[in-house]
């Protein structure tokens, strides 16, 4: 039987140091923390993807998100940015298969990277393009 291990703190059989908690979504310490403060914010549904979520659920999770990023600035923790980071799909780095968004307290020298190609520059064209192709999906939901 798979066993999903956000399922399993959600069910309080899986040990976390939680932060916050209402009826759609909790907060907990990430257990391998890119920087001290490094938050996760996940739907206590279990949801594989970001397609799986209801949208209020997911509206949820962004706004918990957002006033976790708050929380932690007015807290003790370090933190002179935040990023907000949902990895959804195997190919996009999602290791655990249960919606979750990553607060992730920032500050100069922290050493976190996103290894990507920033110096892209396609034409006004290209852009028109994928934006179009875009365009056509959202026509498709
Ligand atoms: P993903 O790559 O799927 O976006 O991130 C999954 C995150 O979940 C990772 O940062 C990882 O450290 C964290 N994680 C994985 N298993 C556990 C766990 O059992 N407890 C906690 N608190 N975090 C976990
Ligand atoms: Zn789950």
């Amino acid at each position: 039987m798979h066993t999903c291990v956000f399922c399993e703190i959600v069910a309080g059989r899986g040990t976390a140091s939680i932060f916050y908690e209402d009826d759609l979504v909790l907060g907990f310490m990430d257990i391998n923390p890119v920087t001290p403060g490094h938050a996760l914010v996940i739907s206590k549904a279990h949801a594989p993807r970001l397609a799986d979520l209801d949208e209020a659920t997911g509206r949820h999770l962004f706004t918990v998100a957002q006033r976790t990023a708050a929380a932690i600035r007015s807290s003790g923790v370090t933190c002179e940015g935040i990023n907000l980071f949902v990895a959804d799909g195997e190919a996009a780095g999602q290791e655990v298969d249960h919606v979750h968004l990553h607060v992730i307290p920032r500050y100069r020298g922290d050493g976190f990277r996103i290894a990507a190609n920033w110096g892209n520059r396609p034409s006004r064209a290209e852009l028109d393009l994928v934006a179009a192709q875009i365009a056509d999906g959202y026509r498709a939901l």
